[in-house]
């Protein structure tokens, strides 16, 4: 079996197997994740489908939540962050730190979806994600699988296209975001996300303010060079503050 060109039914078959069931599907209910989840719920009977509620998501993320439940009868685990971390980010940078800078970006996607999605992953031993290789530039050498924390990390959809996506959906009526149908052609936090028009890359209404920073949160690739030694200071400056 070649785990790089297998179906991604027979990917997730094979995971499910290799972690013996301690498999997460890890999504925010757009397209591609909510595609992964109609595949894995056939596929991998009992899997636990896992979020991470930000404190920051639009309304219409939550009716997803709740289409998840009525269709697939699945229970979506919440992962939510450290109160007292976001405590102490918003006492100091205020609650839109986000439009400052994208070091102060980064920080709230550490604080709210990061660092809550590696505790949670810590009750795992593999996770399957939505990714595809040609969503950002970034996403380009994305692998199928690979390992990372000791842990088995999936992109079964890495080398669909969205138009597959599109197919996949219609062909299955799998649930679909209601902000899809307002323009949105990526959804994340409600303050952080906007429609696009046509012409406009996929993610262009992600963070659409900042200029030349990558269009990721840190879930799946890391700030680099002068950016994540900034990080590091903020991250570090908060977390002393919250331990004292
Ligand atoms: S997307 Fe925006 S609101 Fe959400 S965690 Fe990142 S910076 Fe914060």
């Amino acid at each position: 079996m070649d785990i790089d060109t297998i179906a991604p039914e027979e990917l997730l078959r094979w995971a499910w197997r290799e972690t013996s069931g301690s498999l997460a599907i890890v999504t925010s209910f757009q397209a591609e994740g909510m595609v992964l989840l109609d595949m894995a719920a056939e596929a991998c009977p009992g899997v636990r489908v896992v979020t991470v509620d930000t404190g920051r998501l639009p309304e219409a993320t939550f009716e997803m939540m709740e289409a998840v439940r009525e269709r697939y009868g699945i229970r979506v685990e919440v992962a939510a962050p450290e109160p007292g971390e976001v405590e102490a980010m918003v006492e100091r940078h205020g609650p839109n730190l986000f439009y400052r800078d994208v070091s102060l970006r980064m920080l709230c996607c550490q604080v709210r979806k990061v660092r809550p999605l590696e505790r949670k992953l810590e009750q795992f031993r593999g996770w399957a994600t939505g990714l595809r290789r040609d969503q950002t530039e970034a996403r380009e050498g994305l692998s199928r699988v690979s390992v990372a924390e000791g842990r088995l990390k999936l992109s079964p959809l890495a080398d669909w296209t969205g138009e597959e996506v599109a197919e996949y959906t219609r062909r299955r009526g799998v649930p679909r975001h209601p902000l899809y149908a307002e323009g949105y052609r990526s959804i994340g936090c409600g303050p952080c996300t906007r429609p696009v028009e046509t012409e406009e890359s996929e993610r262009a209404g992600r963070w659409w303010w900042e200029q030349g920073a990558e269009k990721e949160c840190g879930i799946h690739f890391s700030a680099n060079g002068k950016l994540e030694r900034k990080l590091d200071v903020l991250i570090g400056d908060l977390l002393s503050s919250v331990a004292a």
